[in-house]
This record gives structure tokens, C-alpha cells and sequence, in this order.
């Protein structure tokens, strides 16, 4: 019956099975994890050691871009801003940010952190454990980020609350 139905539309397609039409129309893209190269965060943006892994930036008219981001126990970026913002999605251990000039504040797997665009900000692990998440943003002028100087130990360490100081 099968057989019939598309000895049919064959037919009316000029010989062409419908097989053969789909691979003419709109696929979905997809990356295969078999062809992505995982690296390592550059010395130059990062602190500790950093691995970048998922990495995507989609072409006009979309901006979107992103990659999975693992920090080793002590691991951040270097202080940065995005100049559409950024969206953090959490899925591994717990992690530290901040932003110039407010506390730093504790996140963990399972949230979601909206990072306002234009604001000098920094992420990454804890001294205690790695941290994984999911970063997804904007390019502006064909970029996503401007970075800038490292965090230093007494800026990550700092303003720690007694009982994680403590840890
Ligand atoms: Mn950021």
C-alpha cells in the first residue's frame, strides 16, 4: 500500500519520490557533539582553568550566540560586559558573580541569571567546586562581550559573607 502511494506521488512529481523532494526543502541544522572540539578558555579572559565546549554563533538576521562553560574550583572570567546582555543557565555545582560595584552574590544549578546589558560584570566557580552553565547572548557590531582587566584573588575572595568565608 505504501509501496503504491509513493509509486503515485512519483509519479505526479515527475519521477521525483517524495524522498527525493525533501531533501530539496529546509532541513533543521544540527552540530553533531562528534564534530565539536571542546577548548580551553584563554589565559587572556579567563582565570584558572576554563573549558568552552557547544560553541555557537548564528548568522544574520539572528545575533545569538552562546557556548557551555565549565569552571574549574576557582575558575572565573576576566571582568566584562555584553553589550546586549547575557543569560546565564546554570547546570552544574555552584557559582559566584558580580557586578561592578554591587555584591557578589551565590547562584547554583538549576538557575537562570540575566546579566543587564553595558554592566562590568564577572562568573565563574567557587573556591570549592566546578560550575557548568550555559551562556547565551547578543553580538552588537558582530560582538557579544568586551573584556577587560582580570579578577584579582582579593576581588573574587572579597566581601565573602563569614559563613562561606568560612567553608
Ligand atoms: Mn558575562
Amino acid at each position: 500500500m505504501i509501496i503504491s502511494i509513493l509509486s503515485a506521488m512519483a509519479a505526479l512529481t515527475g519521477g521525483e519520490t517524495p524522498m527525493q523532494t525533501q531533501a530539496n526543502a529546509p532541513v533543521m541544522e544540527i552540530t553533531r557533539k562528534a564534530d565539536q572540539t571542546p577548548s580551553q578558555g584563554s589565559a587572556e579572559f579567563f582565570t584558572g582553568r576554563v573549558t568552552i565546549s557547544g560553541l555557537f554563533q548564528r548568522e544574520a538576521p539572528s545575533r545569538v550566540g552562546g557556548a557551555i562553560v565549565r569552571f574549574e574550583p576557582g575558575a572565573r572570567t576576566a571582568w566584562h560586559l555584553h553589550p546586549l546582555g547575557q543569560t546565564l543557565i546554570v547546570t552544574e555545582g555552584v557559582g559566584w558573580t558580580q557586578i561592578k560595584g554591587g555584591p557578589r552574590l551565590e547562584f547554583q544549578a538549576g538557575d537562570i541569571l540575566w546579566c543587564p546589558p553595558e554592566h562590568k560584570h564577572w562568573h565563574g566557580a567557587t573556591p570549592h567546586g566546578p560550575m557548568e552553565h550555559i551562556a547565551i547572548h547578543e553580538s552588537q557590531n558582530g560582538s557579544p562581550v568586551t573584556w577587560m582587566e582580570h579578577v584579582t584573588d582579593d576581588q573574587y575572595l572579597g566581601g565573602a559573607p563569614a559563613a562561606e568565608a568560612a567553608r
